[in-house]
């Protein structure tokens, strides 16, 4: 009897990284408003150790880290991968996008960046091996206008999507636009640290947390 072969691209799968110091619904919303846009099956929220393009995160590891469990406990499509916090030295996304690759072979990977990391890209680690192994989407952030170098702006237009072809498992970029909610990690550290609520910014259970062990007083 002949077997059937199918064809069938298998489920894809969303990236976020992030130092997450704390994570707030700027990042949730968007994670969702790409999730849903480009039908993914989950998105992987991945918390960077050591960012090498930026000052330190000043919540631990371990904090940053249960305070995205408690951030997505009610939905079953955002998940916490710790994959960075257990490598050692400098946290480079070419590096997890290849850990990635080896545990999802065959699936479309598509690694989410706000337009302002988007606009570094050029000054990452083997920036340039980095369409070989997953799509990338630009989530255009409240008032950062895509403002891009001659450069970036032509390679951003030799990879753009097809949006009636999602069939490949990497290589394209994609650019989605998500909720407009102007909110960061910087401006609620700093809320904290003088004393103002942070609330609707970020869930209750995330703040919670953050209240219980005075993290962000002392804002560095
Ligand atoms: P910080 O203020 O400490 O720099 P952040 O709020 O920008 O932090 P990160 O953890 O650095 O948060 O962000 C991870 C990713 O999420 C980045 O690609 C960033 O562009 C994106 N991002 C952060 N805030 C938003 C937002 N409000 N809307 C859409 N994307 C966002």
């Amino acid at each position: 009897m002949a077997k059937s072969v199918t064809n069938a691209v298998k489920e894809a799968i969303g990236i976020l990284g992030g130092t997450f110091d704390p994570i707030h619904f700027g990042h949730l919303r968007s994670a969702l408003d790409v999730l849903q846009q480009l039908d993914l099956q989950h998105i992987r929220l991945i918390p960077s150790a050591r960012p090498p393009h930026r000052q330190q995160p000043l919540a631990s590891p371990e904090q940053r880290l249960m305070m995205l469990h408690l951030a997505v406990k009610n939905n079953q499509q955002l998940v916490v991968d710790d994959r960075e916090l257990a490598r050692q030295g400098a946290s480079y996304t070419v590096d997890t996008l290849l850990s990635l690759r080896q545990q999802f072979v065959d699936n479309p990977l598509y690694l989410l960046l706000g337009t302002d990391a988007f606009l570094h890209i050029q000054t990452w680690h083997r920036w340039t091996e980095l369409l070989a192994l997953a799509h990338i989407v630009v989530m255009q952030r409240p008032g950062e206008p895509l403002v891009m170098s001659e450069q970036l702006a032509r390679w951003y237009q030799q990879h753009m999507g097809d949006n009636n072809d999602h069939s490949q498992v990497a290589g394209k970029i994609w650019p989605v636009v998500v909720t407009q909610l102007d909110i960061s990690a910087t401006a609620i550290r700093e809320m904290v640290s003088q004393g103002k609520s942070p609330q609707f910014l970020l869930p209750d259970a995330v703040i919670q947390l953050i209240e219980q062990t005075d993290g962000y007083q002392n804002n560095g």
